[in-house]
């Protein structure tokens, strides 16, 4: 079935790993809203994240993001498919400071050790606090970090 959304309109079978403007709107006319599409794996190489590393680095991204950009950040959130993330940045943030904010999460935690190490994955805040993967998100974010350094060049 064919449909308008913007994200079924990109070729999913060339895309490669990086960081892409996916969709940008105003609200009251003026007011800049931008979704950003982390692509962690190139969808034809079938190289998913697993779901607990991508638990994982939903935890980490919601905190940690939240940290270098404040309220901006709308919302973080995996992609269903398990190639990516989507971050929401709302107001006058550039790509790169974005860019430069999710590296900086990606640089200070691919080294964690313990699940206290994860923000917010206990039984009061999260649905599923057993469901994780240390090894697996700290090596997708340092392998997604040398990606954002080479774009970043
Ligand atoms: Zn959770």
């Amino acid at each position: 079935m064919k449909s308008k959304v913007a994200s079924f309109s990109v070729d999913h079978t060339t895309l490669d790993r990086g960081f892409y403007l996916r969709s940008s709107y105003t609200a009251l006319g003026f007011y800049p809203i931008r979704s950003y599409d982390m692509r962690f794996r190139a969808p034809r190489e079938k190289q998913y994240l697993s779901p607990e590393a991508i638990h994982t680095i939903e935890h980490l991204m919601a905190h940690y993001l939240r940290e270098r950009l404040g309220n901006k950040v709308i919302s973080f959130a995996p992609m269903g498919c398990k190639t990516g993330f989507y971050v929401v940045v709302k107001g006058w943030t550039s790509q790169r400071k974005v860019m430069e904010a999710v590296l900086e999460v990606c640089r200070t935690q691919s080294n964690l050790k313990t699940k206290e190490d994860i923000p917010g994955l206990t039984e009061v805040q999260c649905g599923n606090p057993e469901f994780y993967n240390i090894e697996e998100s700290n090596a997708a974010l340092k392998e997604y970090g040398d990606l954002l350094e080479k774009l970043l060049k």
